[in-house]
């Protein structure tokens, strides 16, 4: 039996102690003390650094996996709970810690912890708070694989699935049982960027006795932190926006000490671990995400004014626009001034002998600068056609269920000059 296995095994054993990750979290090292009240720019940019005896000022990469003690003594006293500190990089590693630091403090939550991507970060959500037996109750809007995931895999492992409109507070209300644990949403949703009223599921959820599970993916910190509108944990696909480039997969869960040890269990137990590049490259890229956030928002806003204002389009799915029924909600919900994300959805009308899948595929193939991929929350405008990509494994139930109509087109405004993106657009939807 290896060290680490022996390791996993003493501590499963063990009663859960609430700091058992590291007692000193919070100040060990910190650039910065959270104490002090300091602005959101300012956390993102200098919270959580572990700064070495070199001196450096950038954070450093650290790519080990394993660690050195520096006696018998100190190795036995790293294993028997005596000190805490990094044995494994499956476990803990400084830079994924830095990462962890740095998205907590900008998600108001007591810890972080990183997977190796977004779906590590469900799957770990999903073995951490529910058991067979219990209900995960779920919003009829997610990101194709959560379904999957939820469908095919936790219903595997007896744990009972239902969906509900994610915008209808009734339906949710109604659908709660005996046996719900969870209750998982993102707002805004994916592929319609629907927002759920987070306010009130959070009462629901305290009154029945349910964590209430967000996916922040699409708002990120920088417009909406659930953890302050009452939601217990915040789950991040970090390859979008925290990034915001493309370069690497990473996820996170964010809550309380209690709720992130029981995910830093599974994490370690399961090794879905982030990698220590990666949780680098995350860490510097949460020191622009505001910046590069209000400018998404600023161009997704142009963006919608233009598509809902063709005649081609019947339809744009996207909160920002006053005439959406969200409208208020996603206004009230989200701190940033004028930031309803930067994702929405749009519906060609079938028109000159096509079919709305062929509408929306000549739109698709008409652009010249976008990226036809089914990456989002990029520097680059990405457009994306759901029913045949990222929702083309679900059944024509579960695709009508999540309103992905074939006339659907995903589009994640980038960073580009907005009159580009609009042009590029204008060409498909004006040769209709
Ligand atoms: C991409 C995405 C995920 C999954 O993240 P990966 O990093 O691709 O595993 C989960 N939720 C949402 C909303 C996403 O957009």
């Amino acid at each position: 039996m290896s060290q680490s296995q022996i390791h996993d095994e003493k501590n499963l054993n063990e009663p859960k102690k609430a700091n058992q990750l590291d007692p000193n979290w919070r100040n060990d090292a910190l650039d910065l003390d959270l104490d002090l009240d300091y602005g959101m720019q300012t956390v993102a940019v200098r919270a959580g650094q572990h700064r070495t005896d070199e001196g450096e000022h950038s954070e450093a990469i650290f790519t080990t996996s394993s660690y050195v003690y520096t006696s018998a003594a100190d190795a036995a006293a790293h294993f028997n709970g005596e000190k805490t500190g990094n044995v494994y990089s499956r476990h803990t590693n400084p830079s994924v810690r830095t990462f962890e630091r740095r998205l907590a403090a900008l998600e108001n939550g007591e810890r972080a912890v990183a997977t190796a991507s977004g779906m590590g970060a469900i799957l770990t959500m999903c073995l951490a708070y529910l058991k067979a037996g219990d209900h995960l109750l779920a919003a009829n809007q997610l990101f194709g694989s959560s379904i999957g995931l939820f469908n095919n895999y936790m219903a595997k492992f007896g744990v009972e699935v239902s969906y509900v409109d994610c915008f209808d507070n009734e339906a949710w209300a109604n659908a709660v049982q005996p046996n719900t644990k969870v209750i998982y949403c993102e707002s805004p949703s994916n592929p319609l960027a629907q927002i759920c009223d987070l306010g009130y599921l959070s009462q629901l959820c305290k009154a029945n006795d349910i964590l209430l599970v967000v996916d922040n993916c699409f708002a990120t910190p920088a417009l909406q932190r659930p953890l302050d509108l009452g939601a217990d944990v915040v789950i991040h696909s970090a390859t979008k926006y925290l990034d915001g480039q493309g370069r690497v997969l990473g996820g996170a869960l964010v809550g309380n000490d209690k709720l992130m040890q029981e995910a830093f269990t599974v994490v370690r137990s399961g090794g879905i671990s982030m990698s220590p590049f990666n949780a680098w490259v995350f860490t510097k890229g949460l020191e622009t995400l505001k910046l590069r956030m209000q400018a998404h928002c600023n161009n997704a806003n142009q963006v919608a004014e233009f598509l809902a204002n063709h005649p081609n389009v019947s339809t744009v799915h996207f909160s920002g626009l006053s005439d959406h029924p969200a409208h208020e909600l996603a206004t009230r919900q989200h701190h940033m001034k004028d930031g309803y994300g930067a994702i929405m959805g749009f519906e060609v009308k079938s028109s000159g002998g096509l079919d709305s899948k062929s509408a929306a595929w000549h739109v698709i193939d008409s652009t010249q600068m976008v990226s036809i991929t089914n990456n989002l929350g990029d520097a680059k405008t990405t457009i994306t056609h759901p029913a045949t990509t990222t929702h083309f494994r679900l059944t024509p139930e579960a695709r009508a269920e999540a309103g992905v109509e074939d006339g659907l087109i995903r589009l994640s405004v980038g960073l580009e000059d907005v009159e580009d993106i609009i042009k590029d657009l204008a060409r498909g939807l004006d040769s209709l």
